[in-house]
């Protein structure tokens, strides 16, 4: 059995964009799940994933993302497998593919989190530059329309059962320069372990506050289902910072995708032998 679930971020999203947001994780999951499918590993299926919708303007990570109070962009992005390696970085000016960076801050194995315009130097050490100023820049994120973008993440489960989890995001619409969300925390908006992945979105604050991703992981350990897990996980968000997130998780039953918010795009696919399960959603509202 091999399964994908990338999610588009969880927020108040027009109608009128329905449509192109499911085609947008629709497009990321068919991404990894050709990677699944040929035997890779769900590593790199979460950051093929992730990595077509960093390029996807639509999304709020790499090329479409949210803007600083100081109108630039500044990206957060992680990844987490199985193993419990981890790689991110974080407020990196002018950086497209955050994802790829952060994999390769995981396969460098010497730090866990690079962050700021000085991570540009290790981003040179492994041939990726940074986008032409101003180029991450679209019309939409400039008129701030925050409320209809979100975070984007991806996690799988390869066929040797290994699990990974990848989130990139441009962070929270007027943030000051140097914030830092929970995109990049391993426990906060990343995990995977032997047993689980998860990637959330939302308020990033509020997610590092509770350790939103491990929190699920946690209650998963001491015997909850997975989707019991994601809903306690995020009432009890909900009700320790009044804020509002969204979770994609997968284990070794199962995939689930809950928001507090009113949509959150999710895509999945699921292959068992022959079988091959394709569903794409604006999410379940945990209500
Ligand atoms: N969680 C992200 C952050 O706070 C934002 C989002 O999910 O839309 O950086």
């Amino acid at each position: 059995m091999t399964a994908i679930v990338v999610h588009g971020g969880a927020g108040a999203i027009t109608l009128d964009r329905h449509d192109r947001l499911r085609a947008g994780v629709r497009a990321a999951a068919e991404a990894g799940d050709a990677i699944l499918a040929a035997g890779g590993s769900a590593l790199d299926a979460v950051v093929a994933a992730v990595r077509v919708l960093e390029d996807d303007p639509e999304f709020n990570a790499g090329h479409g993302s949210v803007l600083t109070r100081d109108g630039t962009v500044e990206t957060d992005a992680s990844v987490m497998d199985g193993a419990q390696r981890f790689g991110a970085v974080a407020a990196v000016p002018d950086l497209g593919c955050a994802v790829a960076l952060a994999r390769a801050v995981l396969e460098s194995g010497e730090h866990v989190l690079l962050a700021g315009p000085a991570a540009w130097r290790f981003a040179e050490e492994v041939g990726i530059r940074p986008a032409p100023p101003g180029s991450l820049v679209t019309e939409r994120s400039r008129r701030r329309l925050a409320e209809s973008k979100g975070t984007v993440g991806a996690v799988a489960r390869d066929g040797e059962g290994r699990f990974a989890s990848a989130t990139s995001t441009g962070g929270i619409s007027g943030k000051r320069s140097g914030r830092v969300g929970d995109s990049p925390i391993a426990g906060a908006g990343t995990w995977a372990d032997h047993a689980m992945a998860a990637s959330a979105t939302g308020d990033g604050e509020a997610i590092i506050r509770v350790a939103l991703t491990h929190a699920i992981a946690m209650r998963l350990a001491a015997g909850s289902s997975l989707r019991e897990a994601a809903s306690i996980a995020l009432d009890d968000l909900r009700r320790t910072t009044g804020g509002n997130a969204g979770v994609i998780a997968i284990d070794r039953g199962g995939i689930v995708g809950l928001q507090l918010s009113p949509a959150m795009p999710v895509a999945s696919i699921v292959r068992e032998g022959a079988e091959i399960t394709r569903v794409d959603h604006m999410g379940d509202r945990l209500s």
